[in-house]
């Protein structure tokens, strides 16, 4: 069971690891809760568990790997099921995307071989085996692969087209969430192995996240159990406690921004809007509007504590099914209910649960309880699995 102790322990292992690449392996105060296996792909679990690209042998890990062997027989490619390849890539580069120039070009000539901090070695696509596709991001499709170099990890592979990213204006941003994603080692955190580029595209190779998205297993549930709100919960701020111990402030904490590992841990997934804060911001509006704090629907400063806030919205959308200050019919409404503090819970919350979530739902940003105290709050201790 993790005491505020082993957890700030826990993050100064992180920390050291997070500031070098051959720094100690990060260890989890959180254990995994243990969720039916996914139905669609009965043996691949045990697989990924294998042969996942590790979390927490840096001495091992996909960047240093070296590179493949000039000529490697198939035969002795484990026999891990990545499902089958549609040809999805080749079709949709002939038809999307245009080549880059100038500022631009040069913003987005990504190559995670050529990082200053963690240089891994050099990625193409001629090193993976493709496999099934696994979703479609605004930016390009994501398929799940291989690397043909032993010991064959199973990642993500994510495109982004350039030029779709200049057109939205988003190649800064882009750049940022790549270097902050990259930095970033916590079981809980989606971790970026490596990237390279074309003339067209960005490729990213991501941790697989087996469970897919959590959204998916919400809407389909309906609403989540207070034990298993409690897992997630208890994860996110162990997450939150790592991001902010290095300054990095998510500010787009919601269900669809997080995945499902293949033992259903819970993995925090895009940084789009994450920033590296050097103090207070000033506000820009960005997040999905239920999840907004009030210091941010008023347009004042912000700083991590708008990450507690939706800590607290998450739990409560997690056990009621809907956030907290939804308004469906009217944005206004919501803003002002934000603004208000208008918070109802129905009958069926537990005493422990309300309290938690009444303690992160603070108007005063610094009344918000602390991560550290959200860790050891009776709530999430009790639903936390013993480990040994
Ligand atoms: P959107 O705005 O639709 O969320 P996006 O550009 O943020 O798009 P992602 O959400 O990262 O793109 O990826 C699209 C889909 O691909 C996801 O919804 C998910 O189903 C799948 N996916 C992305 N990353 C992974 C991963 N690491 N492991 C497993 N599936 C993934
Ligand atoms: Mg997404």
């Amino acid at each position: 069971m993790a005491t505020v102790g082993s957890v700030t322990r826990q993050i100064a292992a992180l920390e050291i690891s997070g500031t070098s690449s051959k720094g100690p392996a990060p260890t989890s105060s959180v254990a995994r809760p243990t969720h039916a296996k996914h139905p669609s792909q009965p043996n691949i679990a045990k697989l990924l568990t294998k042969f996942a690209a590790p979390h927490h042998q840096s001495q091992t890990n996909l960047s240093n790997l070296p590179p493949p062997p000039p000529s490697r027989s198939d035969k002795t490619q484990p026999a891990i099921d990545i499902g089958r390849y549609d040809g999805g890539l080749e079709i949709e580069n002939e038809k999307r995307g245009d080549v880059v120039t100038g500022d631009a070009a040069a913003d987005l000539a990504l190559d995670s071989s050529l990082s200053r901090i963690y240089p891994t070695q050099e990625w193409s696509l001629h090193l993976l085996d493709m496999g099934r596709p696994l979703g479609k991001g605004k930016f390009g499709r994501v398929y799940m692969v291989r690397t043909k170099t032993a010991p064959n990890y199973i990642l993500a592979l994510k495109t982004l087209y350039k030029s779709e990213l200049v057109k939205n204006k988003v190649e800064k941003q882009t750049r940022r969430e790549i270097e902050i994603q990259q930095n970033l080692r916590h079981p809980n955190i989606l971790r970026l192995y490596g990237f390279f580029h074309d003339e067209k595209r960005i490729f990213l190779m991501i941790e697989y996240a087996g469970k897919g998205e959590l959204y998916k297993h919400l809407s389909k549930l309906g609403s989540f159990s207070e034990k298993r709100s409690a897992r997630y919960i208890d994860q996110m701020a162990d997450a939150l406690v790592y991001l902010h111990g290095k300054h990095v402030i998510h500010r787009d904490i919601k269900p669809e921004n997080l995945l499902l590992g293949i033992n259903g841990e819970l993995k925090i997934g895009d940084f789009g809007w994450s920033v590296h804060a050097p103090g207070l911001r000033r506000m820009t509006l960005c997040g999905t509007l239920d999840y907004l704090p009030p210091e941010m629907v008023e347009g004042k400063e912000h700083n991590e504590k708008v990450d507690h806030w939706a800590l607290g919205v998450l739990t409560y959308e997690f056990m009621i099914g809907s956030a907290p200050f939804e308004d469906r019919g009217s944005a206004n409404n919501t803003y002002r209910r934000i603004a208000k503090v208008d918070l109802k819970f129905p009958s069926t919350i537990s005493p422990d649960a309300k309290d938690l979530i009444s303690k992160l739902l603070r108007y005063d940003p610094q009344e918000r309880l602390p991560l550290t105290e959200v860790l050891c709050h009776p709530w999430i201790v009790k639903y936390r699995p013993n480990v040994t």
